[in-house]
């Protein structure tokens, strides 16, 4: 319900992650394989991330899966600055190549996400759009005061989604529905 979020939903033109043969799935919601056993998440899914994370214009953004790159771009229309880490090589060159050609350009990372970015750290928001089984810690230390983790946390079936908000010493957590991602891989 997000007015904001909304209206970077109808900026990005979802067909373009889409292959030429799947082009009629691009505007149903529903999440669709994007190659190496990955998928774009839902657009409901990619709406309800972004307007848990409640993204500011200057944000500094860490999301970790790049994937297609579709929800990178979401966050960039939002004014976010935004870091993406990507752990499967073909996924993370396809992104790198193609997103500035649609005029998107985040900084691009490839390695293992579950541990976050320590040298770009502290980030104003961490998305995480893969299942985790766990909260990783290194993932929360690496927010900024008042900062926001939104992570799917689960099993390999079902994650529940979690907003931690870091407030000086303390995480505050908060759950929501349920969801279905790929597997968090990694540490
Ligand atoms: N945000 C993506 C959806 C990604 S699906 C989009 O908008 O299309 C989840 C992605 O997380 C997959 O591309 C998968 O390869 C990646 N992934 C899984 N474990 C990871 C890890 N430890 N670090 C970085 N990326 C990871």
């Amino acid at each position: 319900s997000d007015a904001r979020v909304l209206s970077a939903i109808g900026k990005v033109a979802r067909h373009l992650f889409f292959d030429n043969a799947l082009l009629e799935h691009a505007y149903q919601d529903k999440a669709f394989p994007i190659g190496e056993g990955q998928t774009i998440s839902q657009p409901y899914t990619v709406a309800f991330q972004s307007e848990k994370l409640e993204i500011k214009a200057g944000d500094k953004v860490l999301e970790i899966g790049t994937g297609s790159g579709y929800q990178a771009c979401i966050l960039l229309e939002m004014g976010a600055k935004v870091y993406t880490i990507e752990y499967n090589r073909k996924l993370f060159e396809t992104a790198r190549s193609f997103l500035p050609q649609l005029g998107y350009s985040p900084y691009f990372f490839y390695g293992d996400g579950s541990k976050g970015l320590p040298g770009k750290a502290p980030f104003d928001k961490i998305l995480v759009t893969a299942g985790a089984p766990v909260i990783p810690a290194t993932l929360t230390s690496q927010l900024a005061e008042g900062g926001i983790l939104v992570i799917p946390v689960g099993d390999r079936d079902r994650q529940k989604m979690v907003r931690i908000r870091k407030k000086g010493m303390s995480l505050l957590k908060e759950d929501f529905e349920n969801f279905a991602f790929v597997p968090l891989l990694g540490e």
